[in-house]
Order: C-alpha cells, then structure tokens, then sequence
C-alpha cells in the first residue's frame, strides 16, 4: 500500500506535469463506479471535465489537487492503486480503473487492481482531511505532539503509528521501519514510553520516511510512481517482511507477529518494552 514516501513521489512526479494543465476528458470505466466515493461517477466525471489544475499537494496518503473553481479533488490509492501519466495513446494496463484526458495530448491513467481507491471533490481541503493529523513531515508534526498523542493512547505503539489521527502518511512499512530504528518493541504500551524514547521515536519515522523518499519509495507489491516505474526502497529495509533474516544491528533475528491486525517485523534482539 502506497504510504506516505510513495504518495510524495506520485506528488513530485505528477506535478510539473499536471499544474497548469486543464482536463480534457475523464473516463471512470465500468465496474469501477466505487471509485467515485459522494457523487455518481457520470457527475465526477463532469464536474472535473474543463477544470484547471492549479497545484498539487500531499496531506498524509492523500493527493490534492487543487482546481480553478476552488475546490479540491481528493485522491487516496488504499491497496494497490497507482496514478501514472502517460501518452494519451498508451494501451491501457490490464487493472486500469480510470482515465483523465489533458489538454496537452497526455493522460494519467488510474491503475487499481483490487478497486479500493478513492476520488471525490470537496469545497475546501481541510474539511476533508478533518480525521486526519498532522503529515508526519510537516512542522505541526512535533515531538510534544507525538508525546501527547502517545501518552493519550495504551494500545501498542505500533497501532498507535497506524493511526492517521497520530502520524499521517506512516503505515505498515514505515511503522515497522521506525520502530526499528529507534530500538523500541512495536508491542509496547504507547503510553508507557518515556519522552527519551518518543523523542528517539519521533526521529526514526522522520528518517524512515526521509530514507525512502530518496529511493523513491517501496515496492513491495503494486507501487509504482508516477512515471510507473518501481520504487528501490525495499532493498534497503531493515526489518519490514524480512522474517526469518539476521538483524542488521544486533544479529538477532527478526520476526514476525501480529499486532493491531496487521503483520508486525521486529527483532527480539534489540527493540526493547
Ligand atoms: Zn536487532
């Protein structure tokens, strides 16, 4: 699942390519009407055709683009959806959702094999991302802000990292990665780490995400940018689906358990409670 690296360089790639554009044409294909998530694909279609895009931004795992009218078309990849531009004649990949054609000859086509991602259009941003946090590389994501929401929760760290009201943009990788880096058992009660260790903590998801963002992100699975070339992150993980293999730091080895639901990578070696 494309977390917050991946999304950020969707972003980066996306965006020299599509502010300024207007669009042309958009094509929500059959079978994939739950794309458009408050409004009937016909009228989503509408409602974006002959709009201008004037920026786009990333908040947490979400794609905003802002349009001429003032609002702002909200796009979230979930599982295994991508967003790659290519020329409007490019034969398109076998899971591809949805089309937008630009006035410059080119298209970004929406590529989602298992159909959870999401586009809708709001008036104003914030008012979509109001369940949402901080984005973890912003500035309001501090470490007093990490410290109190840590403190407010006795559920495991790592389903406390999880939680986009906490950390927007971190996810299963980027939580496992973290809490490698800062040495810390992903098990461990949120509220029973000291501020030493939050402090540790808050620097390792800052790094983790800084990391894959210069390789581009992680392509575990489906992730492609926005060109639909793969991520090289993955390679350079230290615990995230490397069950079974020597820890980096200690030699112990790192396993695999589950918490909060989800798979969990740690190393008994090092990640202390
Ligand atoms: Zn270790």
């Amino acid at each position: 699942m494309p977390e917050l690296p991946e999304v950020e360089t969707i972003r980066r790639d996306l965006a020299p390519l599509l502010v300024g554009r207007s669009i042309a044409r958009v094509r929500i294909h059959p079978g994939a009407e739950r794309l458009a998530v408050t409004d009937a694909p016909r009228e989503l279609e509408r409602a974006l055709t002959g709009r201008r895009v004037d920026a786009l931004d990333r908040h947490g795992k979400y794609l905003l683009a802002r349009l001429d009218d003032g609002r702002t078309w909200v796009m979230h990849l979930r599982m295994t959806g991508s967003l790659v531009h290519t020329a409007a004649d490019t034969t398109a990949a076998r899971f591809e959702r949805a089309r937008v054609d630009l006035d410059d000859g080119n298209s970004l086509r929406l590529n989602d094999m298992r159909k959870f991602a999401t586009w809708h259009l709001v008036a104003e941003a914030r008012e979509a991302m109001r369940r949402t946090g901080p984005d973890a590389l912003s500035d309001e994501f501090s470490v007093a802000w990490l410290r109190a929401a840590l403190a407010r929760r006795s559920a495991p760290v790592k389903a406390a990292l999880l939680d986009q009201k906490v950390a927007a943009g971190v996810g299963n990788i980027y939580a496992d990665e973290a809490c490698w880096i800062a040495g810390i058992d992903p098990r461990t009660p949120a509220d029973e780490l000291g501020p030493r260790r939050v402090a540790r903590l808050h620097a390792a998801i800052r790094e983790t995400l800084e990391q894959s963002l210069g390789d581009r992100g992680s392509s575990f699975s489906d992730y492609r940018d926005g060109l639909g070339a793969e991520g090289l992150h993955h390679v350079n993980v230290h615990v995230f689906r490397r069950e079974g293999q020597a820890c980096g730091r200690c030699g112990g080895t790192v396993v695999k358990t589950r918490v909060a639901a989800r798979g969990t990578h740690f190393c008994r070696g090092c990640q202390r409670r």
